[in-house]
């Protein structure tokens, strides 16, 4: 059976009273099969919740967050799973201000490295590619007009996929007679920082994201022709001399370029630096592709810090950008677990 998660506030609080029943979540999320000591192989014989430990038959002490994110953190388990909370269950997303008030923390700068450490666990590395119909454009984020506090960011480049569900309904036209209304919405989305437009940069990010045979709608540009010769599909819109605009070829980009805009302005203040965009993205992206399942987002985002078997250190952080450096998983390859998909019409 499958872990309940929190939905609300509430739920939260009511699941998670304190440390110990955050240690018991843990240990049944890692070991849903019945725990197996990793020293001798028999089954567990207690845990210690004021420690977080399992205790095998033998007397062997294994921590419930070893070779996790978590282990070793200087923050309590259920300063963890607050924030997994936080990151993943609400839409607006938050800038490490709110998240550091959010948490109570007194240091900016714990605030900041313990949420880009849950950021950088948002992508799950076995997704799987989009298909059927995919909008593929790239955009310039950032620029000018961000600037307002923090650092002013360049104008970077972000090219994404978003899937085109298309779905009929029964519906009625002005006279009340009966028709067939067609409706479309996104998919699953993905998104990415480019350092360049160039066609070897955007053609293995593409052929990394979506599936062959899918149906790419993009803008005029030839830069994706070589992705033919490996079996996708093209609808090609050629802007006219009057410039008309992307969204009315590219309508679902449209839609959620602004809004992603929307968010690095408002949600951060445009204190984004290029070097971190990834991240944001990255949570974006999650966010997007959960907002019908806030309570799964949950345990999704949870398992995804569990499973991160060589946790990131703060360090590597710090090195992002720079010459071998850390850099933040762009979603490729990428694709999501199948059965994710929400029921069409559900937007
Ligand atoms: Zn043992």
């Amino acid at each position: 059976m499958p872990l309940s998660a929190p939905s609300t506030m509430k739920e939260f609080n009511g699941m998670f009273p304190d440390e110990g029943a955050c240690v018991e979540y843990l240990f049944l999320l890692r070991w849903p099969d019945g725990f197996q000591c990793p020293k001798c192989g028999t089954a567990a014989a207690g845990i210690v919740t004021t420690r977080a430990l399992v205790r095998c038959k033998a007397g062997h002490q294994i921590s419930v967050t070893s070779g996790t994110a978590m282990h070793r953190s200087k923050q309590k388990l259920w300063d963890w799973f607050y924030a997994v909370f936080l990151v993943s269950t609400l839409t607006p997303g938050m800038s490490t201000l709110q998240f550091q008030k959010q948490m109570g923390l007194t240091r900016y700068e714990t605030a900041f490295q313990f949420l880009h450490k849950l950021r950088s666990a948002l992508v799950d590395p076995v997704r799987q590619r989009l298909k059927g119909e995919v909008e593929v454009d790239e955009a310039y984020v950032g620029g000018p007009e961000t600037i307002v506090a923090g650092q002013p960011m360049e104008k970077a480049t972000v090219v994404s996929a978003i899937e085109v569900v298309r779905w009929e309904e029964p519906g009625t036209d002005k006279e009340g007679n009966p028709i067939i209304v067609r409706r479309f919405r996104a998919g699953r989305i993905r998104m990415a920082l480019m350092p360049n437009t160039k066609q070897a940069t955007l053609v293995p990010w593409v052929a990394a994201n979506v599936e062959p045979d899918t149906l790419l709608v993009t803008n005029g540009t030839a830069v994706y022709k070589p992705l033919e010769k490996q079996g996708y599909r093209f609808e090609r819109h050629v802007a006219n001399r009057y410039g008309k605009a992307t969204g009315d070829y590219l309508p679902l980009t449209g839609l959620i370029v602004s809004n992603l805009k929307a968010k690095l302005l408002g949600t951060y203040r445009g204190g984004v630096s290029r070097k971190h965009l990834q991240a944001y993205l990255n949570e974006f992206v999650f966010i997007f592709n959960r907002r019908f399942w806030r309570g799964p987002a949950f345990s999704r985002c949870l398992r995804l810090l569990v499973n991160d078997g060589a946790p990131l250190e703060y360090e590597a952080l710090y090195a992002v950008g720079t010459e071998g450096g850390w850099v933040h998983p762009s979603g490729s390859p990428a694709g999501e677990t199948q059965g994710e998909m929400p029921p069409a019409g559900a937007s």
